[in-house]
């Protein structure tokens, strides 16, 4: 564990800017490093997930049920994560940001983008299909639905770490494919 302090770029506070990074190694994977940035004075923070070794490109997938819910997954920057049978995807962006969580964190996240996205809408259609999909993420937590969880990164730096996650290269063709962008929700 490593700690730095410096100055703040948003509140510009002397020394306030505290940054931890810590190294970690995952099974099957590789090193990563995770950083925080923190601001003791205005709270401004950030956090990032690299890894520290090269890779090829790669696509995970798992069907979700309750039992594997707590599946550990690191998505790294350039990572795109999606539920095809929800019609929902994640593009990687210029302020998407590297994480380690699990099946279920990543459900939360995917529960909150979809709630504020229902904030936005202003027709209704969306709205419906909107709250129907946070119905299904539910069922999904209880095992009354099935789903599978991908994974795709062009630079390899993201895992499911379960056996029972398939994984491949991506091709040329799902390369070119994957772009940048924010939450969709197919209609
Ligand atoms: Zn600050």
């Amino acid at each position: 564990m490593n700690n730095i302090k410096t100055d703040c770029p948003v509140c510009r506070g002397k020394n306030t800017l505290e940054m931890t990074s810590k190294t970690e190694k995952i099974p099957y994977f590789g090193e990563i490093m995770e950083s925080t940035l923190l601001c003791a004075e205005c709270g401004y923070k950030h956090s990032d997930t690299i890894c520290l070794e090269q890779k090829e490109s790669v696509r995970y997938s798992l069907e979700i049920n309750k039992d594997n819910i707590n599946t550990r997954v690191v998505k790294s920057q350039t990572a795109t994560l999606s539920i095809p049978e929800l019609g929902l995807k994640v593009e990687p962006g210029p302020k998407s940001q590297g994480y380690v969580s699990n099946v279920e964190g990543v459900l939360n996240r995917f529960e909150s983008a979809i709630a504020t996205a229902i904030g936005w809408a202003e027709e209704e259609e969306i709205k419906a299909n909107a709250l129907k999909i946070l119905e299904k993420i539910d069922h999904l937590k209880n095992g009354d639905e099935k789903a599978t969880l991908v994974v795709e990164d062009p630079f390899g730096h993201s895992i499911i770490v379960n056996d029972a996650a398939k994984h491949r290269k991506l091709s040329e063709n799902e390369i070119k494919e994957l772009n940048t962008g924010f939450l969709t929700i197919d209609k």
